[in-house]
C-alpha cells in the first residue's frame, strides 16, 4: 500500500493520514483530503446555514441514543484531541458560556438555582457534542429569560444554542433579538424547548 496520495480536488500529494477512510474506495480513502474536505464542509454551512441547522436539531432529537453513542465512541477514539480542542476553544473564547461557567454567573449575579441533575448536564453535553460533530460548529448552554434579567439557572432555563448565535442574542430576549438568522434557527426547531421537553419527558 503507498503511503501517499494525490488529493483530486487541491492536487497536493499527501500522507495516507490526510484522508479520511471510505472504505467503499478501492485504496480505502476518500478521494478528498481532509482539509479540502472541511473546506468544502464549510463551504456548504455557509451557502445553507438554517437547512443545516434545523436537520442537526432534528436529527439530534430523534436519535439520541445514536447520538449518545457516537459521541462517546468518538470521545474514546480521540480523546487527546477532544481535549486539546476544547482547550484550545476555551481559551479562544473565554467569554462563552460553559456549565460550569453558568453556574458560576448565576451564583455570582445572586439567580435563583435550583440543583442542576448531573443527568442533565450530562445530557446537555452530549446534545452540544452531537451537534458539532454534525454541523462543525460549537454550541453554547443559554439561558432563555438571560441570568441578567432575572432568569434562574434551572433546567427550564436553559438550552443549547449554536455559539455564534448566543452571540448575537447575549443579555437580549429572544423578541429582542433582530438577527433572522436566530429566529430561522428557533423556529427551524420549531419548539425552542423542544431539547428540554424531550429530556422532562423520558
Ligand atoms: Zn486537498
Amino acid at each position: 500500500m503507498t503511503k501517499e496520495k494525490a488529493c483530486t480536488k487541491c492536487g497536493i500529494t499527501k500522507r495516507r493520514e490526510m484522508f479520511s477512510r471510505q472504505a467503499a474506495k478501492r485504496d480505502g480513502l476518500r478521494c478528498f483530503c481532509k482539509a479540502c474536505q472541511s473546506s468544502a464542509k464549510a463551504k456548504y454551512y455557509a451557502t445553507h446555514k438554517t437547512h443545516v441547522l434545523a436537520s442537526c436539531a432534528k436529527w439530534a432529537a430523534a436519535n439520541r441514543e445514536k447520538g449518545r453513542a457516537y459521541c462517546a465512541n468518538y470521545y474514546r477514539a480521540n480523546t487527546e484531541r477532544v481535549k486539546a480542542q476544547k482547550a484550545a476553544w476555551q481559551a479562544a473564547n473565554p467569554d462563552k458560556l460553559n456549565a460550569a461557567g453558568a453556574r458560576r454567573r448565576a451564583r455570582k449575579l445572586g439567580a435563583a438555582e435550583s440543583p442542576i441533575p448531573a443527568e442533565f448536564s450530562r445530557w446537555m453535553r452530549e446534545q452540544a457534542a452531537a451537534c458539532r460533530l454534525l454541523t462543525g460548529l460549537p454550541f453554547d448552554l443559554d439561558h432563555i429569560l438571560p441570568l441578567s434579567r432575572g432568569g434562574a439557572h434551572c433546567t427550564e432555563n436553559l438550552r443549547l444554542l449554536p455559539s455564534w448565535l448566543n452571540n448575537l442574542k447575549r443579555a437580549k430576549l429572544d423578541s429582542e433579538v433582530t438577527s433572522a438568522d436566530f429566529h430561522d434557527w428557533i423556529n427551524a426547531r420549531g419548539d425552542s424547548f423542544e431539547l428540554r421537553i424531550t429530556w422532562e419527558n423520558t
